[in-house]
Order: C-alpha cells, then sequence, then structure tokens
C-alpha cells in the first residue's frame, strides 16, 4: 500500500486534501523548479530506459505483447516527478492531520457510503472478520470514498518514476507487478490508471499489494479494484487486514485519560502491558469509565503529555501494515469509531505548538547527542532511540519525560 511509498514523510496527506488524484495540467520539465531537463530530452532518456528495461521486463515473465501494448505512447510525467519530490519533507501535526482526515463531512460522507454498501460490507465483515465502519474508515482516507481514485496512467507514473531513479529498484518492481496485472487481465489498459505513484482504485492498492491481497469478491472472474463498483476494492482491503493479523472483537484501540502524577514513562510503543495493571495505574477510558477487557495494550500519547492518549492493540498494527504513520492509523482508527456512533476525541490538542521541519528534527538529534543523549543517528526521524533519549533529556531538567519532540525542547536545547 502507501506504506512503502510514504515512509519518507512524517504524516501523509488524507486523500480528501490531497492534490495526488486531481489531474494535473501539463506543464514542461524545463519550468519545474530546479528541473534541469526539457521535456523533449527527459522524453528521449524515459525512451531509452524502457529499451533497456525491456529485457529485465522479459525476463520477469512479462510477455512481448504486453510490453508492447503498456508503453504505446508512453510520455514523461513531470507531475509526478513534482509530487515525488514534494514528498520528502513534508510534515504536519498530528491534530491538523486529524481535523481534515476526520472531518465532519468525511465522517458524514462515510456514514453514506455505509449505508449504501452496507449488505457488501456485512459480507465482508462476515467473511474476513473487520468490521465494516474500519473498511470504510480506509476507504474514506485513501479516496474519499471513490471520489479521488486517481486517474494518471499507473505504466507512466511507475515508468517515470523508475527512471527518474530517486527510488528505482523500487519503482521497477512496482512496474513489473503493474506489468503482471496488466497480463492477467484483471484491468484493460484504459482503465488502468491511479495515482501519482501507482496507488490504484478505492484502496489506493499498489501493484505489489494488488499481488498479495487483491480478492475477486463479486465472482466476475476479475479482482477489478478500479471500478465504480468498490466490492472487490472493498474485499481486497479486509483481506489485506484479515492478513496483516486483524482479531475479530478487538478495538483498534481506546481513548483513556491518565491520572494525576502518572508515570509517562510507561508510554511509548513497544511494551504490550496487560489491561489491568493500565486500570491499576488509575487509567480510565476518556469518559471516566473503566477500562474494557481488551487483553494488552501499549500506550500512545502523539502529542505528547498535552494531547490524546490511547491504549492500542494488536489491531493497530495491523492497519500499521497498511500505512506505517501512527497519525494514519489514528485517523483509520477513530474514523471507523465515528462511523460506529463515537464520540470525538476528548482530549485537547497542544494547537499553539507546530511541526518539526525534518532540518529541525535532525538539529534535535545533533543537539540531544551533543548534550550527553545519545540519539545513535541523526536522521530526523523520532524512533525508539530518539525517544529515549529525549526522555532522558527532560527528565533530567525535571520535565515530564513524554518523549515528544516539540519546538520547547529544541529551543531549550540551544
Ligand atoms: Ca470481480
Amino acid at each position: 500500500m502507501r506504506a512503502a511509498l510514504l515512509s519518507l514523510s512524517l504524516l501523509p496527506l488524507p486523500a480528501l486534501a490531497g492534490p495526488a488524484a486531481m489531474p494535473q495540467p501539463d506543464s514542461p520539465a524545463s519550468r519545474m523548479p530546479g528541473g534541469i531537463l526539457t521535456q523533449t530530452s527527459a522524453q528521449t532518456g524515459l525512451d531509452q530506459w524502457i529499451v533497456a528495461f525491456r529485457p529485465r521486463a522479459l525476463a520477469a515473465g512479462i510477455a512481448p505483447a504486453t510490453l508492447d501494448l503498456a508503453f504505446q505512447g508512453i510520455r514523461y510525467n513531470d507531475s509526478v516527478i513534482e509530487k515525488d519530490r514534494n514528498q520528502a519533507e513534508f510534515t504536519r501535526t498530528i491534530w491538523d492531520y486529524l481535523d481534515s482526515a476526520v472531518s465532519d463531512l468525511r465522517v458524514e460522507n462515510g456514514t453514506a457510503a455505509l449505508r449504501q454498501h452496507r449488505r457488501t460490507l456485512d459480507r465482508l465483515e462476515a467473511v474476513y472478520g473487520v468490521p465494516a465502519e474500519v473498511v470504510t474508515a480506509i476507504w474514506g482516507l485513501e479516496s474519499s470514498y471513490g471520489a479521488n481514485r486517481g486517474d494518471i496512467p499507473v505504466i507512466e507514473s511507475l515508468a517515470t518514476l523508475a527512471h527518474d531513479g530517486r527510488r528505482g529498484p523500487f519503482f521497477e518492481a512496482q512496474l513489473i507487478d503493474a506489468l503482471r496485472i496488466l497480463q492477467s487481465g484483471d484491468v484493460v489498459p484504459e482503465a488502468f490508471t491511479g495515482s501519482w505513484a501507482g496507488a490504484m482504485g478505492h484502496t489506493q492498492f499498489i501493484p505489489s499489494s494488488f499481488h498479495s491481497f487483491a480478492v475477486d469478491f463479486d465472482g466476475d472472474g476479475r479482482r477489478d479494484i478500479w471500478s465504480d463498483d468498490p466490492t472487490d476494492a472493498l474485499a481486497s482491503t479486509a483481506a489485506y487486514l484479515a492478513k496483516s493479523g486483524w482479531q475479530p472483537g478487538l478495538p483498534w484501540g481506546i481513548e483513556v485519560t491518565l491520572p494525576p502524577g502518572f508515570d509517562y514513562g510507561l508510554s511509548g510503543k513497544g511494551v504490550a502491558t496487560p489491561i489491568a495493571d493500565w486500570a491499576a495505574l488509575g487509567v480510565t477510558r476518556a469518559d471516566g469509565s473503566a477500562l474494557p477487557d481488551i487483553g494488552s495494550a501499549e500506550l500512545l500519547l502523539p502529542a505528547g503529555a498535552r494531547g490524546a492518549a490511547f491504549l492500542i492493540t494488536a489491531n493497530f498494527r495491523a492497519i500499521e501494515r497498511y500505512n506505517a504513520a501512527d497519525a494514519y492509523v489514528i485517523a483509520v482508527g477513530h474514523l471507523s469509531d465515528r462511523l460506529a456512533g463515537g464520540p470525538p476525541i476528548q482530549a485537547a490538542w497542544p494547537r499553539e505548538d507546530r511541526a518539526l521541519t525534518g532540518e529541525e528534527r535532525r538539529e534535535l538529534q545533533q543537539r540531544l547527542t551533543a548534550a550527553g543523549f545519545d540519539t545513535k543517528g541523526v536522521d530526523g526521524k523520532i524512533g525508539p532511540n530518539t525517544l529515549a533519549a529525549l526522555r532522558a533529556f527532560q527528565r533530567s531538567i525535571g520535565m515530564v519525560p513524554d518523549g515528544y519532540a516539540s519546538l520547547d525542547i529544541l529551543k531549550r536545547l540551544r
């Protein structure tokens, strides 16, 4: 899915707000910021790349006739490269992301989509064990319930990205998988479209995910995730989650309230703690009621001690396989709760904060390490080592050790 594509960005844009699926006007490559190539030489480069690629595709089992058909009239798509360049350093706060990912409009449209496709979704739940609301929430985030499926020819976007080379091997592998899809007859060339990076259909499968998880649920002999009828796409998504370890009957997570004096050192992904232990520490549901028995759970604080707190389960991890960003998983989970009639997130967010830029995150790591709190590398990603260093630094100056990488912390280190 998008997980692999978006691994460089902290938070992906939700489909509704994202330009990925919008048609882009043609613009010469020579006018791109920092662009050197003219459209003509870029096209020549792509044509030469396709010639060199052909033997590799043949060796991978793609028939000559499929290749001839697939690459007919393929042009260099500079809008795809532009999107790829703009992707890397994109960052947003969790609350900004959730505001659009789980907007009132998306809840409203999701309620309507759920009602319209209830029979199909109930059948999917019976077969795969994934709730209708969860499948619908992914549909809502990936394509606004089918409204933004993407209309860029898949072979064109993937060939352009594979030729470009920034993530060449990844996109070449996706291109081979895309050619296999064409060869299998699941889709006709005219309908073989997607978003800028080759994510396709109602729930934005990349070609390799299609091969692993797509199903022909309506039984017409084709795994059709592109058509107006979302049945196969929704079934494929349910199959994806089921194969990723979805456990029926378990929530993705629950919003909780932490008691005064709570030890924030217990937060963070990594150690699942029995629900009875959380309850014994004074943790309750956000509405103050007792925690439900959901086995064991990890405590996630996406905005540190001043934002919402969630106990997350194995099903959080299943959604994570779809897209690894915490914000995405929380958005899917929360949207599914809202579609099931649940309330908005109860806690307030520290809205006066802004997200650190990639450069600031790297500076934070450098400064932590220089101050004796080793982040074990400077990559701009707040992983377990940076989290541990942040906590140690917070403790050393008497702050709540929530490990949240805020601007305030960076300022204190400067
Ligand atoms: Ca079908």
